[in-house]
């Protein structure tokens, strides 16, 4: 399946294929221990031009397409999906509203450091008590002395405890449901804000996430994205439509791994003196996976292909997010059936494989909430 890669991907490909296996790999094990992301990472990959791939080169980026970004997100996710998520919200959900709607200031200040891996983002919209209806979010602006005065609480918030800026979704006019939502960006030394804790997860422990407090932290007017009031959620929904292509290009990282090594397994392991391949029904698992993963590499890519000729829809990118995030679980799931007791331990990767694959069904929309916007797309 490689309809949609031009030689330069090809050779995109095999360049960070070499960085990761040099510069993320050896550092895998140690920070899924300590649940601690290696930051010195961010600097070396934007030296590279890995990290905001889409970016022009007038800020300093490669000027790639969303192909290029998704073959990146794909070896990535290969390497590590929990250290690939902090990459994917700075290059994406924490880059993107500034790249399209930000001002020639915010660019300068934000973006062309974001790109360098010199500044980390983090993108700021889910509430305690606003999650997948991000209309019902309760985050304030009120307008202020030539700014606005931010009061909330955002947490998931990926990169939260290490950013030095989040672009925070909050309401400037709370009786507009929806449309009454703008973007703003807090840097991480403005008064008022704080990371309230780090969170401890099931999956994706190498990357960092928190939970972010504003109490009547004041940014300069300067500092919303776009240059009127509302508006915001339409910068939220052309920037998660993206992200959830984004997914799909993760899922295929993780779907090769799981592949990978119930083909080890399965070509190495014996029961009773008998190959464990030699069973019918472990080939037809072995079958199955890898109609999935070609199922999702073909959707994904084309999905990439429309965005860069500018036509997907909401329905094309919830379709890849849908479809990729659970027939992932599903391959996670019989991965880690194939190989009994085995893989439930610590030392084994497809645990590890397992708890991962299962995030990528929440951020973003969840699969409920994909269900919907496809449905909502069929004209009933
Ligand atoms: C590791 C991690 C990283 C994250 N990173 C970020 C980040 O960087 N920035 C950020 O802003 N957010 C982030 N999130 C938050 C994520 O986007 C939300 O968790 C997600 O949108 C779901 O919201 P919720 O957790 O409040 O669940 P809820 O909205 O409370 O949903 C609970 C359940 O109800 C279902 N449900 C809800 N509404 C409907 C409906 N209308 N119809 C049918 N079913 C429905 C959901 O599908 C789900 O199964 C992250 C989450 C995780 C776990």
């Amino acid at each position: 399946m490689e309809i949609y890669f031009k030689e330069e991907h090809e050779i995109f490909r095999k360049t960070i294929q070499s960085f990761i296996e040099k510069e993320i790999l050896p550092l895998v094990d140690e920070a899924e221990e300590k649940e601690k992301f290696p930051v010195e990472l961010f600097p070396k990959m934007g030296s590279q031009g890995f990290l905001c791939i889409r970016v022009p080169k007038t800020y300093g980026g490669r000027d790639g397409d969303k192909i290029m970004e998704c073959i990146a997100i794909e070896e990535l996710t290969k390497g590590s999906s929990g250290i690939t998520s902090a990459f994917t919200t700075h290059g994406g959900l924490a880059t993107d509203p500034i790249l399209r709607f930000g001002s020639e200031d915010q660019k300068q200040r934000y973006l062309v450091p974001a790109v360098k891996g010199e500044k980390i983002g983090a993108f700021g919209l889910t509430e305690p008590d606003a999650g997948s209806d991000a209309a019902s979010l309760r985050a304030t602006a009120e307008k202020r002395l030539g700014g606005y005065l931010i009061n909330g609480t955002k947490t998931f918030i990926t990169n939260g405890p290490i950013c030095h800026y989040v672009i925070v979704a909050a309401y400037t006019d709370v009786t507009k449901k929806g449309s009454g939502i703008n973007l703003f960006i807090v840097d991480r030394e403005n008064p008022g804000f704080s990371v309230v804790k780090k969170l401890t997860k099931l999956g994706h422990r190498s990357t960092e996430t928190g939970e972010l407090s504003f109490d009547d932290c004041w940014v300069p007017k300067e500092q919303m994205i776009g240059d009127q009031e509302g508006g915001g959620f339409n910068q939220i929904e052309y920037t998660l439509r993206s992200g959830r292509i984004s997914t799909g290009a993760r899922c295929i990282g993780l779907a090769r791994s799981i592949l990978e090594e119930s083909m080890y397994y399965v070509r190495n392991a014996k029961k009773q003196g008998r190959m464990v391949g030699r069973s019918q029904s472990v080939r037809f698992s072995l079958a199955e996976m890898a109609m999935y993963l070609d199922v999702m590499k073909a959707i994904t890519y084309r999905c990439a292909w429309l965005y860069d000729c500018g036509k997907v829809t909401m329905k094309d990118a919830a379709i890849v997010k849908l479809f990729c995030t659970e027939t992932l679980c599903k391959m996670a799931y019989d991965g880690l059936r194939l190989q009994g007791g085995e893989a439930y331990l610590n030392s084994n990767l497809m645990q590890r494989l397992l708890r991962d694959s299962r995030l990528h069904r929440i951020p973003e929309g969840t699969s409920e909430i994909q269900h919907l916007l496809i449905f909502n797309e069929l004209g009933i």
